[in-house]
């Protein structure tokens, strides 16, 4: 059998060299492809800011993607990418915003 959840759901300690506060940039914002995702929670067990969580929606294929954790925003993201680097199928990216991307929101 596989892991029990408990244990696929223990976060990763994160080495200490690692300093997210290097990644941090001006703006950025997470973008969830819905309709790829398969509902696996990788992002959101190694998202080192845990920001993510699993949303209550249910995309086409029945597994319910990733959402923003209540009480975070895309301040709290530290701009590492490694959700977008783990995703097994490309369903979430991180896109740093652009002054002018700023303008249009
Ligand atoms: S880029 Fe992804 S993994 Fe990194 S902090 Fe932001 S949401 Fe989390
Ligand atoms: S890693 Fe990708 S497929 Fe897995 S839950 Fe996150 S968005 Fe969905």
């Amino acid at each position: 059998m596989g892991q029990s959840l408990e244990r696929r759901r223990k976060k990763p300690e994160w080495p200490a060299f690692v300093d997210l506060e290097k990644f941090k940039g001006p703006d950025s914002q997470v973008y969830i492809i819905k309709d790829r995702c398969k509902e696996c929670e990788w992002c959101i067990i190694y998202c080192p800011e845990e920001i993510l969580e699993t949303g209550e929606e249910i995309n086409v294929k029945g597994y319910r993607p990733p959402v923003l954790k209540e009480g975070k925003t895309f301040d709290d993201c530290a701009e590492c990418h490694f959700c977008e680097l783990i995703c097994p199928e490309f369903a979430i990216y991180v896109k740093v915003l652009e002054e002018s991307d700023a303008e249009d929101e």
